[in-house]
């Protein structure tokens, strides 16, 4: 086996999975504020959405994010995820 183990994080939008480094991470603090999370340290409940727009469609559509974090996700922030 050469190949190596790299981490890997299941989108919510296209539920396939993908190395951390190919998703973005969306992150619920504890006011309950969903944010982008870049850098991957933010503390909170996190989950994980390819770098694609195909995808952060699919998820709001399904309200996969909002299961995922168990919480609203205002209109607002989804617009604010479209300008990444
Ligand atoms: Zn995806």
């Amino acid at each position: 086996m050469t190949e190596r183990k790299l981490p890997v994080r299941k989108c919510v939008g296209c539920n396939e999975q993908s190395g951390k480094k190919e998703l973005m991470r969306v992150v619920k603090n504890k006011d309950g504020e969903v944010s982008l999370d870049p850098t991957g340290k933010k503390a909170g409940r996190g989950a994980y959405i390819c770098k694609d727009v195909q995808c952060l469609a699919k998820a709001r559509k399904r309200k996969s994010l909002e299961r995922s974090l168990k919480c609203e996700i205002p209109a607002e922030d989804y617009t604010k995820t479209d300008e990444e």
